[in-house]
């Protein structure tokens, strides 16, 4: 069993201080692999104090400096990109290949965001071009607090971390305690790239725990939080009675609009992939794939076809599998909806629930596709976080659009046609954070976030930053001459 019972404080690694043990599993064998200390109220505080005391020095160096630590730690992280993969692999079950070319890989990519965005960013700019003496100063908000999820746990990670830094705040990060191992080696990372004490402070724990105790803190100034919606509406209330900045990335349905004059077999297929990426345990995962009527039953077979396609197997086998669930309870949950989905009539064409063929242990979900859903039912409505689509078809562009919106959500959405003039009034109606049309990819430094209940906030690039920043205004300073 690996020991990592130590928290990050102050430059340290230092022993817990009272927190219970708490075991870290592996997602394919069920099996206990780490421990780590579910961080106390003293640990908590220690690293709340080491973040406070680096402030005033570290919110004081130029964003020249800054970018020099970025591109310290963005050295250090690339030459332990093995064991990033290796550690997130474990954790959480994403297959090696994947943990290496887009898990760890998209912490690299986001740092490089930053670091340019830092380069481009005005500090220092006029309220209104032309106007001397009505300046607006960006400085630097304070202590925050960065709690994050199991999903995508250095994406995630180093989209908060990085913009902190650059932004010139501390913090205490606390990771998911489901997938703690990727962030004990990015706070090695952070050791090696010697980032100044109490800057980056890393305490491991539960959301109860630690987590609660961050939110509601008089010494934290902002809390930018990934995770469920349920968990957001408990920070954001928590942080309220010492009226903290929130931000918040969270859930979401997000809807595939493939129409019939799309490249129909290949976007079907691809949105069917998309949605079982990372075994479906992606925020943005296209979820409910809404099709032409003329198409739709073309698209069903498509998506079948590439359901019964998709392998699950070992994370720590090479391949382009996908891997198994995160969790006892995530499986439970998967193996419910699946059962919700067929119980409320909709028509399972591929998966179902259990485990799929060959695999007896391991939080394995078979890759399903569920075709005639309707707006009611629970498999549209709920985020399930597992290998699930759910298609139904529509007879209008203007039915498609009302469909794709009707959802407390607004993450993301996907439209597929061969129309641009289409592709630009679609995406002009649809109430979403991050639009793609036809597998375009969203390019590293662009804002990710939602509308609606899926957050509050923006992270990626300048945009991310800003987030950690507040805006001050001085009026009456006019050079000389
Ligand atoms: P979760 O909300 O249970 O946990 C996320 C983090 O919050 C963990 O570190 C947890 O310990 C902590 N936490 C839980 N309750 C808390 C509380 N009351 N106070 C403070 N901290 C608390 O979510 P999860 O199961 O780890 O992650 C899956 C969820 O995250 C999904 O809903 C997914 O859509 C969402 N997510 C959103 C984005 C995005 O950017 N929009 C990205 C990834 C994941």
């Amino acid at each position: 069993m690996i020991d990592k019972r130590n928290h990050y404080i102050d430059g340290a690694w230092v022993a817990a201080q009272g927190g219970a043990d708490f075991p870290v599993f592996n997602p394919a064998t069920e099996e206990p692999f780490a421990t780590i200390s579910l961080g106390s109220k003293a640990d908590t505080e220690a690293a709340i104090m080491a973040a406070r005391a680096a402030f005033p020095a570290w919110s004081a160096t130029t964003p020249e400096m800054r970018g020099d630590v970025l591109k310290r730690i963005l050295a250090a992280y690339e030459a332990r990109t093995e064991d990033m993969a290796k550690a997130i692999s474990t954790e959480m079950g994403a297959p090696i290949d994947m943990s290496i070319a887009d898990q760890a890989a998209s912490g690299r990519g986001h740092l490089k965001a930053f670091i340019r965005a830092l380069d481009a960013f005005e500090w220092t700019r006029p309220n209104r071009p032309g106007i001397e003496g009505q300046d607006l100063v960006h400085e630097a908000a304070g202590v925050a607090a960065l709690i994050t999820p199991w999903n995508w746990p250095m994406n995630q990670v180093v989209l908060k971390v990085g913009a902190a830094l650059a932004a010139g705040c501390t913090m205490v990060l606390k990771p998911s305690e489901i997938a703690p191992m990727s962030s004990i080696v990015f706070a090695e990372i952070m050791d090696e790239a010697d980032v100044p004490a109490g800057v980056f402070n890393m305490v491991n724990g539960d959301g109860v725990g630690v987590g609660s105790i961050l939110s509601a803190h008089p010494q934290i100034d902002v809390v930018s939080f990934t995770g469920s919606t349920r968990a957001g509406i408990l920070i954001s209330k928590a942080a309220a009675d010492t009226v903290k900045t929130v931000s918040l990335e969270l859930g979401g349905k997000s809807p595939n609009l493939v129409f019939a004059d799309s490249d129909l077999d290949a976007a079907v297929a691809r949105g069917t992939s998309f949605c079982f990426a990372n075994t479906g345990q992606s925020c943005n995962a296209a979820t409910r794939m809404l099709v032409e009527r003329s198409a739709y039953e073309r698209a069903v077979e498509v998506a079948k076809a590439t359901a019964e396609a998709t392998s699950v197997d070992m994370p720590d086998k090479p391949g382009n599998h996908i891997g198994p669930l995160v969790s006892q309870a995530q499986f439970d949950k998967v193996q419910k909806l699946i059962q919700t989905g067929i119980d409320e009539g909709a028509r399972l064409v591929a998966g179902g629930t259990g485990r799929p063929e060959g695999l007896n242990r391991g939080w394995f979900a078979r890759p399903t596709v569920f075709a005639d859903a309707t707006p009611d039912m629970t498999i549209m409505r709920e985020e399930i976080f597992g290998p699930v689509l759910a298609m139904m078809p529509f007879d209008t562009e203007d039915e498609a659009i009302a469909l794709a919106n009707d959802t407390p959500y607004g993450l993301a959405a996907y439209i597929q046609t061969g129309s641009t003039d289409r592709a630009r009034r679609v995406a002009s109606k649809l109430r979403a954070g991050m639009i793609q049309v036809n597998g375009a990819h969203r390019a590293s430094g662009m804002p990710f976030g939602g509308y609606k209940q899926s957050g509050v906030g923006r992270e990626g690039g300048a945009f991310g930053i800003e987030e950690f920043l507040e805006v001050k205004t001085v009026s009456g300073i006019v050079e000389a001459g």
